[in-house]
């Protein structure tokens, strides 16, 4: 088992941040995971790495980093209406979207481009254009570190919330996600009321709507607004939406009649962060090579050689800001070491 020493992770995260593990090794299976562990894991700080594209790294990590290399896309079992497709977790989630589409399995098309890979998809719930995970969740398979054994998740056993689970809360760093099984639908149901999608769809000229032609229209749509991290690093939204009571929904209306804001199933509101961020004057603002996207204020960059410690710095200046002017506390969705 040979691990690399004080390894460079820049290329192995989508912000491009160069700092270094100070022991690095990959794994393609449950066994050379376990021989990981059982070689160097003795008083080490443990990282599980996927495809980078939703950490930020603020210095080197003194201890093991590990990258789930497992593959594997089969089709395990199907009914009447579901088929059920098992990925291993260092499948490329777009990759696995790929396959889907080509087996006409309906579910994930709304998830087309999503960096990263299948074993971070449930971490947090990923989701876009009004599809979570959650909704094709069937079961995963995770290993417990300390317990050295492997454990079944059911769909209520995630506790999925938004851009949440039970993995970035009560079980944070104690499981490895091994590998997920999906249920894709036979029969698709579509989703095209969000965002500029039916627009879209309409200006590609689709008369027959199929789950294909969704998942162009939200490829044609993410290529054109979003930074491409192997042009200009980033790891996504930086902060996620805020959900805020009726109430204060009101008083804040009445203050900025024009705000972004959509009603949830709970009688909350949940506003857009990138448009608290864009009237805080922070949108193409940038601090040195560390920025906040000219296109998108939700999105913090990397224009070439920022720190962590500088991007987390602007993040906390626009944090402070929003609070400041909207009495809104954002919440990061990135994942800081
Ligand atoms: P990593 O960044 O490698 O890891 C994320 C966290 O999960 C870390 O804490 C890591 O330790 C842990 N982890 C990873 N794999 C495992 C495993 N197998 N077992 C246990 N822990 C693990 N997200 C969305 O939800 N919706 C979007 O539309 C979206 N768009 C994005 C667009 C861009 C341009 C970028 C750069 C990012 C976007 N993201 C989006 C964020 C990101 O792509 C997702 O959160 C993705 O699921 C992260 O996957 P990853 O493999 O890169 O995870
Ligand atoms: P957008 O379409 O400009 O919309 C801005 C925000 O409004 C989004 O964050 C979205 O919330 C919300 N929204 C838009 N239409 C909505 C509707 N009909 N009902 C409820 N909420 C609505 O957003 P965008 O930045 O171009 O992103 C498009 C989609 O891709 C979004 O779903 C977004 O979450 C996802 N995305 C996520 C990341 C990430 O890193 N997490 C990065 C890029 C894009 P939601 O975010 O809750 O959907």
């Amino acid at each position: 088992m040979e691990f690399k020493e004080n390894f460079s992770l820049k290329p192995f995260n989508t912000f491009g941040i160069d700092v270094k593990a100070r022991y690095y090794n990959s794994f393609e299976s449950q066994s050379e995971l376990e021989e990981n562990l059982q070689t160097k894991n003795h008083g080490q700080s443990l990282l599980i790495l996927g495809g980078g594209s939703n950490i930020l790294f603020t210095g080197d990590v003194n201890g093991l980093v590990l990258k789930n290399d497992i593959r594997g896309i089969d089709i395990i079992t199907e009914d009447e209406h579901y088929v059920y497709v098992k990925a291993g977790a260092g499948e490329n989630w777009h990759v696995f979207v790929q396959y889907c589409l080509q087996h006409n399995l309906a579910g994930v098309e709304n998830l087309s481009l999503i960096p990263g890979n299948v074993g971070a998809s449930p971490m947090q719930n990923i989701g876009a254009y009004g599809v979570e995970i959650k909704d094709v969740f069937y079961d995963l398979e995770a290993y417990h570190i300390k317990e050295e054994k492997c454990f079944t998740f059911s769909l209520n056993d995630c506790e999925f919330g938004y851009r949440d689970s039970i993995f970035k809360k009560r079980f944070k760093d104690q499981f490895v996600i091994l590998s997920v099984t999906y249920c894709l639908r036979k029969q698709p149901i579509f989703h095209t009321q969000y965002g500029a999608i039916e627009q879209e769809l309409v200006q590609m000229g689709v008369n027959k709507l199929s789950i294909q032609a969704i998942s162009q229209a939200v490829i044609n749509i993410r290529t054109s607004k979003l930074p491409d991290p192997a042009v200009i690093g980033n790891a996504g939204s930086f902060f996620k939406n805020p959900s805020i009571s009726n109430e204060q929904f009101s008083t804040l209306k009445e203050s900025f009649p024009n705000v972004v804001a959509y009603p949830n199933n709970d009688g909350t509101f949940k506003i857009a962060a990138g448009w608290l961020i864009e009237q805080c004057g922070w949108k193409g603002v940038r601090r040195g090579d560390a920025g906040c996207h000219p296109k998108q204020a939700l999105v913090l960059v990397n224009y070439g050689n920022a720190t962590g410690k500088k991007i987390y710095a602007l993040s906390q200046e626009i944090l402070e800001s929003v609070q400041e002017k909207f009495g809104i506390m954002l919440e990061r969705e990135v994942n800081i070491f």
